[in-house]
């Protein structure tokens, strides 16, 4: 099947601000796909609540729109029955970082093989300007009528400490460096997670798109090396670890995108399954049977009990 810009164009109405850096985010995550060649049916893209929620209704690949915060459960939960998908999560800094980030770190540590793309506006968009967990103490945007007294998480860094083995920044209205960047974490086999720096046009006046056009610069062109190689030695790996967030800690006249870090040698949470539960990987949960040899569907709770018997899992 031919996959092509058109094809993955849906007919409800983007429905964002004019002007919106998530149009940025849409437009290149279309042109992922269409590069990587993925067939919308063996790709599913999973969203939160938030302005970047929307996002699966404007892709036409198989979407669902779940929780507040619980868009890594969801997805991971597809991930481990299926793991021929392509799965996408799209997630504000608010949904991702605040109720969600009890599952942010969790996906971390499982290395499970899911893209995680987070629109970083620094603000609640959806519920009118207040402040999210990316946002500085002492801001003050303008919805907020007080300066914002929390500090700010550092996304990059949280995502190193929970064990993501891709971890990179892009800009929404660079297309090019986007596109590249999600490509790169698709092909990537673990947990990987891509700070989507989003300018909200409507409540966020400090991190607009002039801002960021005086300070954004690309780390590969400064002579960068993020990739663990396997039998890199621990202490490159630590170097490369520590390199990478003081790199996150940039944040003034120069703001740095592109791979912060890439770590090829740490097993994905498939393989980790395959050493407990026999054959995960040839017969993952949605490859299993529905219907009896003799062509009777499997309807009972002894046919359940049967079924999913091979997926407890029991000290050996
Ligand atoms: Fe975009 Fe902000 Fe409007 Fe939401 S509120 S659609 S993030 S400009």
């Amino acid at each position: 099947m031919v996959v092509d810009l058109k094809s993955l164009r849906t007919d409800v109405w983007v429905d964002w601000c004019p002007g919106c850096g998530n149009f940025g985010i849409l437009n290149a995550t279309q042109r992922a796909i269409v590069e990587l060649g993925i067939e919308p049916n063996k790709i599913v893209i999973v969203s939160g609540i938030g302005c970047s929620g929307k996002t699966p209704h404007f892709i036409n690949v198989n979407g669902v729109h779940t929780l507040h915060g619980r868009a890594i459960p969801f997805a991971t939960g597809i991930k481990i029955a299926n793991p021929e998908l392509t799965v996408i999560v799209h997630g504000g800094d608010g949904d991702l970082l605040g109720i969600g980030a009890g599952h942010f770190v969790a996906l971390g540590r499982r290395n499970l093989d899911i893209t995680v793309v987070m629109h970083n506006n620094g603000v609640y968009g959806l519920t009118k300007g207040q402040a999210s967990p990316t946002l500085f103490r002492g801001e003050q945007t303008k919805a907020l009528p007080k300066p914002n007294i929390q500090d700010a998480v550092n996304p990059i860094a949280l995502a190193l400490a929970s064990g993501y083995t891709f971890v990179a920044r892009t800009y929404s209205l660079n297309i090019k460096h986007y596109v590249e960047t999600l490509k790169m974490a698709i092909q990537h086999k673990g947990s990987a997670f891509i700070d989507v720096l989003q300018p909200c046009v409507v409540y966020n006046d400090i991190y607009t798109k002039d801002f960021f056009k005086e300070r954004i610069y690309v780390l590969e062109e400064d002579g960068w090396d993020p990739v663990v190689e396997p039998g890199t030695p621990m202490e490159t790996i630590e170097e490369k670890i520590n390199n990478a967030i003081q790199k996150s800690l940039e944040w003034g006249d120069k703001i740095p995108i592109g791979i912060f870090y890439m770590n090829k040698a740490v097993p994905e949470f498939g393989e980790r399954l395959n050493t407990l539960i026999d054959n995960y990987t040839l017969i993952p949960p949605a490859k299993q049977p529905i219907a009896r040899e003799d062509g009777k569907p499997i309807i009972t709770n002894q046919d359940f009990r049967e079924l999913f018997s091979r997926y407890i899992i029991r000290r050996r």
